[in-house]
């Protein structure tokens, strides 16, 4: 079986093994990159138990040691900024981490002048027919920056959501000048936050992160509630903790272990993380709080989804199969010397795949792990890495490219077909809705 070959081999150990220079990560390069930039020898890579250190790909540390920048940038609601905007084709949401390389000279020298001044910069990407901009896009703190090989190295991370007023200027290339509005975070609320006592709102607070919190007080929210003409519950679906709960419960098949509770986190985890349509991660991208995202979200949790193959539609992995190698979640962003990014998912197991050339540990995404390339078996399309290593469990996962692969939901973009959850509330609150019927 080819997914099996060379299972486990470390090529450091085999003195035939010439190492592909010419191929990073599935690109020709003309880099010869030095290798002590990109190893982490000094980091381990493992627990005393064997397992991969989850917090080295978040760290992309394949970039080599950059120039730290201070700094934390949060702007007002509805402050307007003149900013350099980059197009790319993948969003990062509030919270994750976008890793750049930039090699074009004109792209390097607007971006050079413009962070000698600004540590922030926004992110846009294409709408959802894919023919102009999308109206909302990320601003992005730059953390790390550095110019090495030629080409200007850059981490940044997701700050706040923003509104395209319009577009000033086209710099060339992925690069723009743009006036954006911030979009700030609100508040977190209740739907009955207004008509509980004052004195009562210290005693039993209305909002929670854990929707067990809320059921713990639920006789007298009740008391609280009976003078409205509206069933208790229905205010329930309008509580952000409720949803949270929900979709831990859904994802917890999934990835259990790096999934934040805080509301917020959890919206703009789901949506960078889950396997989701361009069209479904635009629209919890211009939906304005927690409440509305999370009860989007599990209305897309609740999609049946296969992966397949972008070429020809083959059937190359499932949800169940995700998990978690960094500790930003089971997809992040990843860039090749080239300076081409990647969204890449990571999967326990794939099939109708084929593999090229020999394992190479070569600007490596996952310190201590070779990759080698993934072309599908059916139409030849390049469908990720197989990283495999002899010292880190898990031995052998696969990083899927979002490229490569396409999320096809049963029913289409309008996933008529749904996964079924089994209740969970109706014992705790005695009431006997279905968690199923929820209003979108
Ligand atoms: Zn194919």
């Amino acid at each position: 079986m080819s997914d099996q070959e060379n299972w486990g081999e470390d090529d450091d150990n085999d003195p035939d093994y010439v190492p592909p220079v010419e191929i990073e990560n599935g690109h020709v390069t003309s880099t010869t990159e030095d290798d002590s930039e990109s190893s982490d020898d000094d980091v381990p890579t493992t627990s005393t138990n064997g397992e991969f250190n989850t917090d080295l790909p978040t760290a992309h540390k394949y970039l080599g040691k950059l120039k730290h920048v201070s700094g934390y940038t949060l702007y007002d609601d509805g402050e307007t900024l003149e900013v350099l905007a980059i197009y790319t084709t993948t969003m990062v949401f509030p919270g994750f981490t976008l890793p750049l390389v930039m090699n074009n000279y004109s792209e390097m020298s607007v971006m050079q002048t413009y962070i000698e001044k600004n540590s922030v910069f926004v992110l846009i990407c294409a709408n959802s027919k894919l023919n102009g901009l999308f109206e909302y896009g990320v601003t992005m703190e730059i953390f790390e920056a550095q110019v090495r090989n030629n080409a200007l190295h850059i981490k940044a991370k997701g700050r706040q959501r923003c509104k395209l007023l319009g577009e000033l200027k086209n710099w060339g290339g992925q690069l723009k000048q743009v006036n954006v509005k911030i979009m700030a975070e609100p508040e977190i609320t209740s739907p009955i936050c207004n008509t509980q006592m004052y004195t009562l709102k210290r005693l039993r607070p209305y909002t929670s992160k854990n929707y067990c919190d809320i059921t713990k007080n639920y006789k007298y929210r009740r008391y609280h509630l009976c003078q409205y003409p509206i069933e208790s519950w229905v205010y329930d679906k309008y509580e952000v903790s409720y949803y949270v709960q929900l979709l831990l419960e859904g994802l917890s098949n999934y990835v259990g272990e790096y999934i934040p509770s805080d509301p917020v986190m959890l919206s703009y985890w789901f949506a960078q993380n889950y396997l989701l349509l361009h069209e479904e991660r635009l629209h919890l991208l211009q939906l304005n709080s927690a409440l509305e995202r999370l009860r989007m979200e599990y209305k897309f949790l609740k999609r049946v989804r296969t992966i397949r193959c972008s070429g020809c539609d083959v059937e190359i992995s499932d949800p169940t199969k995700v998990f978690a190698m960094s500790k930003d979640g089971i997809q992040s962003n990843y860039v090749n010397p080239g300076g081409h990014n990647y969204e890449t998912v990571t999967v326990t197991s794939a099939q109708n795949f084929q593999l090229e050339g020999k394992p190479s540990k070569q600007f490596s995404w996952f310190p201590g792990y070779a990759w080698t390339i993934m072309h599908c078996k059916n139409c030849g399309k390049h469908l990720g890495w197989r990283f495999t290593s002899s010292t880190s469990k898990p031995y052998c996962f696969y990083g899927l490219a979002k490229g490569g692969i396409k999320v096809d939901i049963e029913g289409g973009w309008h996933g008529t077909k749904l996964r079924i959850f089994t209740a969970i509330f109706e014992e705790t609150r005695g009431t006997t809705f279905s968690r199923d019927y929820i209003p979108l």
